[in-house]
């Protein structure tokens, strides 16, 4: 193993992406309606998070649950010290961005070309090319851009991931011109040992600040593989969504996105500094439970239930 963390990387602070509006919402069978959807971002805004992925910039045809990102935009309080980011496949969502005074696009692809086949219908060369108008054209207008990699771990199609090819994917985002880069494990089956043979690799080449990690917990290893990437590694910005909302299209009934409370409380009990309330985004996905119809998948959510009529617990 390469050593990256170092006392001074352990003493930033740690910065939460809350992805909750967007990946979360996106993958919950029921409809949110956009009240709530505003309330919620609104209540996120003051949890402590850097950063919320508060929309969509997709076709409304393909994806209903976020075609009102426009609206939703438009209405939210923009808390300072907070940055507001919509993701963006195309030019034409480049400009529904811009017309809703979005201030950070995400771009979207992966280190497979199975998955992009599947789920954009392009190879990740082709994907590459899609987006690049979409990245010159946010730099120009002073957008900041975040690159998302899926897969980087494992791939639902084809199995484990090669380190090379995510950096690969990596590095030609970088020349695109993007602003930061966020490595998901899509599948939510890397280890922290998976997780340490891709950091090994793509560590070299970036700069620590510039990167995210997005994982999810399908299988539990997610809190660990977050901590691993801390402590030894010195990655400070990880993706993660309140309540862990969003399902996990590759195995039904799984959670998907690492919950945000899970991993605050985590990071803080390893002494990393968190600027995060995780009662407070507990109350958020709370605050929408009852919306999306099944219960919050959060380990911290279980543990904070009312035991009505419950003994006291003795000796
Ligand atoms: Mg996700």
């Amino acid at each position: 193993m390469l050593s990256f963390a170092t006392h001074e990387s352990r003493q930033l602070p740690v910065r939460i992406i809350e992805v909750s509006p967007r990946d979360g919402l996106q993958h919950e069978a029921l409809f949110v309606p956009t009240a709530r959807k505003i309330d919620l971002i609104n209540a996120l805004s003051r949890t402590g998070v850097t950063e919320i992925e508060a929309g969509s910039f997709v076709s409304p045809a393909a994806i209903p649950q976020l075609a009102d990102s426009d609206e939703v935009f438009r209405a939210i309080d923009r808390v300072p010290g907070v940055t507001y980011s919509a993701l963006v496949p195309n030019e034409r969502g480049l400009e529904r961005a811009r017309a809703a005074a979005v201030r950070k696009i995400a771009v979207f692809t992966a280190a497979s070309n199975s998955f992009t086949r599947h789920n954009i219908k392009a190879t990740v060369q082709e994907s590459l090319l899609r987006f690049t108008p979409v990245i010159q054209g946010a730099k120009r207008d002073g957008l900041l851009v975040r690159g998302y990699i899926s897969t980087a771990l494992w791939c639902p199609y084809e199995g484990r991931m090669a380190p090379q090819r995510t950096l690969d994917v990596m590095l030609r985002l970088l020349d695109l011109g993007v602003d930061d880069v966020s490595l998901g494990d899509t599948l939510g089956r890397g280890s922290p040992v998976d997780m340490r043979a891709l950091l090994d690799v793509v560590m070299p080449h970036i700069d620590p600040i510039r990167l995210s990690l997005h994982v999810h917990d399908t299988y539990g290893m997610a809190v660990a593989t977050v901590l691993t990437a801390w402590e030894d590694y010195g990655i400070t910005a990880f993706d993660c969504s309140a309540g862990g909302l969003g399902g996990c299209p590759y195995a039904p009934g799984a959670t998907g996105n690492v919950a945000t409370e899970d991993v605050v409380f985590a990071l803080k009990a390893s002494g990393a500094l968190v600027a995060v309330d995780e009662g407070l985004i507990l109350d958020c996905a709370n605050q929408l439970a009852s919306a999306i119809g099944h219960p919050l998948r959060s380990r911290l959510s279980q543990i904070s239930k009312p035991r009505i009529g419950q003994p006291a617990l003795k000796g």
